[in-house]
């Protein structure tokens, strides 16, 4: 996973809205980059914050992990992870009356009015979580449709305004409790909480304005997104009711692991085997990276389990630049068969020592 929100603010997954404002405080002041400090930690610093402090995007945060917004019409990446993270979330593949009755089963009008968000994984490839890739994806979803242009009236008819809830989209009615009197405001049935209806409803989707289609996009994934973590892609969900506002995207990536690589944060992590001569002698040992090989330089007297970093070479880091690093372990390998003249020269240097 990639670093972790309470890591950068130094508190446990269970601390409290003051701890974490505490911490973000000393830390920020901290690494200020008026006061010196960089500028790239700063920026962690913030995001971290930005999420942790809001108990809304904390518990999707902890939920899911990061997100991030695809800005879809420069085609590249938006800066603002989470930002303006809102809507309910349904579950794709409902039939269109089970939509029905969750966006008009009694929640507010704007989240009625509103297509659902859609949600699916995507699996990439270890190298394409590395340097990134565009991914062209396949979507079955509802979306306007193109006889009315998703007014569900039939071309050339008039909308007019709702003549039961007078365009408002919603009914008050106030009731009487022993708590006083309450007021409570379901969607119209007439107009479903649009406000308007069709004067004659569009003959291809009787009125509604969706058709169920396939719908293919691209979507660029940036280059060192992890595993788990999510990209929303805007506009992409479901169409809402007779032209209402479109629901989002949210692409779940899922990385294939490297049989070469670990990654831990922005650092990868890999093992090299050499021969016990090699490790005493040194050598120039020739690894491979995510870009290619590099060559690396044993000294004499190694010993096993040592660590060798390779600074700037490991996982881009997401929406700003530079890289985490990458670390080789040396192993070094004891010979299991050995031939006459090797253990006859094993000997001898065991005799020396
Ligand atoms: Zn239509
Ligand atoms: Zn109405």
């Amino acid at each position: 996973m990639a670093k972790n929100y309470y890591d950068i603010l130094g508190v446990s997954k269970t601390a409290s809205a003051d701890e974490i404002k505490r911490a973000y405080r000393k830390l920020a002041s901290e690494h200020h980059p008026d006061m010196g400090g960089s500028s790239d930690r700063f920026k962690e610093l913030n995001e971290a914050y930005q999420v942790l402090s809001d108990s809304g995007k904390r518990s999707q945060y902890d939920q899911y992990g990061q997100t991030f917004d695809q800005a879809q019409r420069q085609g590249g990446f938006s800066g603002n992870p989470f930002g303006g993270f809102e809507g309910n979330f349904n579950n794709a593949g409902f039939g269109f009356e089970d939509i029905l009755s969750s966006m008009f089963g009694g929640e507010d009008t704007q989240a009625r009015n509103r297509g659902i968000d859609l949600e699916m994984p995507l699996r990439i490839s270890f190298k394409e979580s590395m340097f990134g890739v565009e991914k062209e994806i396949a979507i079955e979803k509802k979306n306007p449709c193109a006889k009315c242009n998703g007014s569900g009236a039939e071309p050339g008819t008039k909308i007019n305004t709702c003549p039961k809830c007078h365009g408002q989209g919603q009914i008050k009615t106030q009731r009487r409790t022993i708590f006083g009197t309450m007021a409570t405001s379901t969607a119209c049935d007439r107009c479903e909480g649009t406000g308007k209806v069709p004067e004659k409803p569009c003959a291809e989707c009787k009125g509604i304005g969706l058709k169920r289609g396939r719908k293919t996009i691209k979507v660029s994934i940036p280059a060192g997104i992890d595993d788990g973590q999510r990209i929303r892609v805007r506009g992409e969900g479901e169409q809402g009711y007779r032209g209402s506002a479109v629901g989002d995207l949210y692409i779940q990536i899922e990385v294939q692991e490297s049989k070469d690589f670990v990654r831990k944060g922005f650092d990868l992590y890999k093992e090299e085997t050499i021969s016990f001569p090699q490790a005493a002698l040194g050598m120039t040992l020739e690894t491979e990276t995510i870009d290619g090989s590099v060559k690396i330089k044993i000294p004499a007297g190694t010993q096993s389990g040592k660590v060798f970093r390779i600074s700037d070479i490991g996982v881009p880091h997401l929406n700003r630049s530079g890289r985490g690093d990458m670390y080789v372990t040396v192993r070094v390998h004891t010979p299991e068969k050995l031939s006459k003249k090797q253990k006859d020269l094993l000997k001898q240097l065991e005799d020396i020592e």
